[in-house]
């Protein structure tokens, strides 16, 4: 037997999710329709029982500074603190990894000619929280391990949606090269549409989430072929986290179903565009399987010119 992705699961990771949930604001009128859409989500996740979850995501300057600048960072330890980003750790479990499946995806990967940066060491910000508080809630720990999978989508040069979309199909054969019986799920996270700084302060382009959201299930080489520019002009400086969400879809199969897609609330002036998708086919042998943030001035000052 060996490890298999079942699911992808794809999120915001906005902070203010956290910071609501960890203040008990999860029913007050503007954020109860948020934490209501996860509902569904999270009996799923409970019934399929993942052994191991990726979690793809961008450390938001908490592990890493302008110093190093990793384009793409797994996490191999056996624990990751939470980070302090200037109010204290969240108070949250501290992720457990899995080293074992961790070093043989940097492996694979490497083999595979993806450049990979060994992270041995590493606090996880509310990229990798919130996504985790969204579909587990908040228990005293962590239902399973989780291996963090840090994007560069800060500092320019940031990877292509194609480049993403092409290491989440190569994150799928490492999967299925590991000699365990794991059922892995998958998660994408980060904002849709949106800008944190300047004129364009809370930009939101609901046609083009939602385009990017049809595509992402039916037709994916379509959002693959998004170059940066599109994503700063139509998404915003900050919609450039998309193509992590390429990254999840990737390592799932070329026809997948969408199970569930929640909505923005229509309260919020940001994004809480969620789907979960799962997907099923029959294998060979016959049996089912379930399958930020300065975002650079002069990628901006150059979409202007
Ligand atoms: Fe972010």
């Amino acid at each position: 037997m060996v490890a298999r992705i079942i699911a992808g699961v794809a999120t915001s990771h906005i902070p203010a999710v956290g910071a609501a949930w960890d203040n008990g604001k999860t029913e007050e009128p503007y954020w109860q329709p948020v934490f209501a859409g996860f509902e569904r989500s999270k009996e799923w996740i409970a019934e399929v029982k993942p052994d191991v979850c990726i979690v793809v995501y961008n450390d938001h300057m908490s592990a890493f500074s302008l110093e190093i600048v990793p384009t793409f960072a797994i996490g191999c330890a056996a624990e990751f603190p939470i980070a302090d980003e200037g109010w204290g750790p969240r108070p949250v479990p501290p992720v457990k990894g899995h080293p074992e499946l961790a070093s043989h995806l940097v492996q694979s990967l490497v083999l595979d000619e993806f450049d990979i940066t060994i992270v041995n060491k590493m606090a996880v910000d509310h990229g990798l929280t919130v996504p985790l508080t969204l579909m587990f809630g908040q228990p005293k720990e962590w239902p399973c391990p989780v291996i963090p999978l840090a994007v560069n989508v800060v500092v320019y040069p940031v990877p292509t949606g194609h480049r993403c979309y092409r290491l989440g199909q190569a994150i799928r054969k490492a999967v299925g090269s590991f000699d365990q019986n794991l059922r892995v799920v998958i998660f994408g996270t980060g904002g849709m549409s949106h800008q944190l700084q300047g004129p364009r302060a809370g930009l939101i382009n609901r046609p083009f989430d939602t385009r990017f959201l049809d595509n992402l299930t039916k037709d994916p080489e379509a959002n693959v072929g998004i170059p940066h520019l599109e994503y700063l002009r139509e998404a915003g400086s900050e919609g450039i986290e998309m193509v992590m969400w390429l990254i999840m879809r990737g390592a799932c199969i070329a026809s997948i179903t969408c199970r569930r897609r929640t909505p923005r609330s229509a309260t919020s002036s940001w994004k809480t565009s969620h789907l979960m998708r799962t997907v099923e086919h029959e294998d060979l042998r016959g049996r089912t399987r379930r399958l930020r943030s300065e975002t650079s001035r002069c990628a901006e000052a150059h979409l202007r010119r």
